[in-house]
């Protein structure tokens, strides 16, 4: 019985390593969901042990089930169908199956949502070991942070909603972005959207290389204000798989075949709002793809230095933001979403502008090769630091 996690001592390292106390203590809101969920965990210890089981769990799945179909997987590929379905190869459908039994297909989701409540840490160490099994599936069980997105910046009934149901594996979802005319220039988005008579929106337009663009929650970056032609005038919206939407085409592509990338069309395409309005590209999708910031709850460019994440964390409960909270109870669900919108990295007064800049965007590997990565702000305190003067 080979483990993809055990094998791989890079990862156990880095997991080690890792304090991971502070983030258990924070996520875990002082080990409160103990009392409402038996499997939630009681202490850190307890955490940081479901955090290795977990990452163990997809470990074993991936070497001992996945990846022995992964050759298949790619050569078998996906069928579009004359109906505009698209079949997936055996393999993907299990690894689905599998991964949502296991609630692996929601790490970072809270657990009233049906999610593992886990930081963004073992999700990286999971995408490590899945993409090691097979390439094509990474790309899908990537796609947790649909469920991500919408768990942030939806109202409380849309993610009731949908949430859950990408979670179990029973939908899966698409990041429906780039257009033939817009890839990295997202802000010449063509798609429009707009209000109808009975104030549904309505979605046109034609999207192109969207991974898993075939699955049944779509994310679709639209334009809602003619009047904006740069990303200021994009909304986010939610299209649910339909006769609405028409996969016209897969790519062909070098490999990853197990992963279908679809060309679309959407007529009239009826959609909710995620958030607010102009919010798409600026706030979500810049969250959504931005490899700084895939740490649920946490706010942009907290996920590489664990204290800059820790104290950001106190800021969001912090009393003000608790006036805040307790106000938009009283007001509009979408008011609340606002809310949750503000927490933001603000460096103390005492942080230089240019270091202000440089703990802003950090990528990714920081936070998963660098253990106890610390900005610059931190980094005097750091023991790595206090190594190296000795
Ligand atoms: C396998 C696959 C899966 C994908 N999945 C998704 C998905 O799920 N959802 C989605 O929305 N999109 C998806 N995409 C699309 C992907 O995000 C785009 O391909 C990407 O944004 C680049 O856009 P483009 O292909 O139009 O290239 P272009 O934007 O035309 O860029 C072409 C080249 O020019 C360079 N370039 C562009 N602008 C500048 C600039 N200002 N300065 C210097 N160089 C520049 C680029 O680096 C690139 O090398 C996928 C693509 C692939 C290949």
């Amino acid at each position: 019985m080979g483990n993809f996690y055990r094998d791989n001592k890079d990862i156990e390292n880095v997991i080690d390593l890792l304090d991971l106390s502070e983030v258990a203590t924070l996520l875990e809101e002082d080990f409160k969901f103990a009392k409402e969920y038996d499997f939630a965990p009681k202490d850190a210890a307890d955490a940081i042990d479901n955090y290795k089981r977990a990452i163990d769990l997809c470990g074993d799945i991936m070497a001992n089930r996945i990846a022995p179909l992964a050759e298949e997987t790619d050569l078998v590929g996906n069928t579009l169908n004359e109906d505009g379905s698209v079949t997936r190869a055996p393999g993907m459908k299990l690894a689905i199956e599998l991964f949502g039994k296991t609630g692996l297909m929601g790490v970072t989701i809270p657990y009233y949502l049906g999610g593992l409540n886990m930081p963004c840490t073992v999700l990286t160490a999971c995408n490590d070991i899945v993409s090691r099994g097979d390439a094509g599936l990474m790309n899908l069980f990537g796609l947790q942070g649909i469920a991500e997105t919408i768990n942030w910046f939806a109202d409380e009934e849309i993610k009731k909603e949908y949430v859950p149901r990408l979670v179990t594996g029973e939908w899966t979802g698409a990041m429906v972005l780039t257009e033939p005319d817009a890839g990295s220039d997202l802000q010449s988005v063509k798609t429009s959207a707009y209000l109808d008579k009975d104030g549904v929106w309505r979605v046109n337009g034609v999207k192109r290389f969207i991974t898993n663009g075939c699955g049944e929650v779509l994310l679709v970056l639209a334009r809602t204000e003619p009047e904006f032609s740069d990303g200021r005038g994009l909304s986010c919206l939610l299209v649910e798989k339909g006769p609405w939407v028409k996969v016209r085409r897969l790519e062909n592509k070098l490999g990853i075949h197990g992963s279908p990338t679809c060309e679309m069309v959407f007529t009239e395409a009826p959609a909710k709002l995620i958030g607010l309005r102009k919010r798409g590209l600026i706030t979500y999708v810049r969250r959504e793809s931005s490899s700084v910031s895939r740490s649920t709850r946490s706010p942009p460019c907290a996920n590489s230095c664990r204290l800059c994440r820790s104290s950001s964390r106190r800021r969001v409960s912090s009393p003000t933001t608790r006036r805040r909270t307790s106000t938009s109870k009283r007001g509009s669900a979408r008011s609340s979403s606002r809310l949750r919108e503000r927490p933001r990295h603000r460096p103390s007064a005492r942080v230089s502008r240019s270091t202000r800049r440089s703990t802003r965007c950090l990528p990714r590997w920081r936070s998963t090769t660098a253990p106890n990565f610390r900005c610059a702000t931190h980094r005097a305190r750091s023991p790595f630091s206090a190594a190296r003067a000795s």
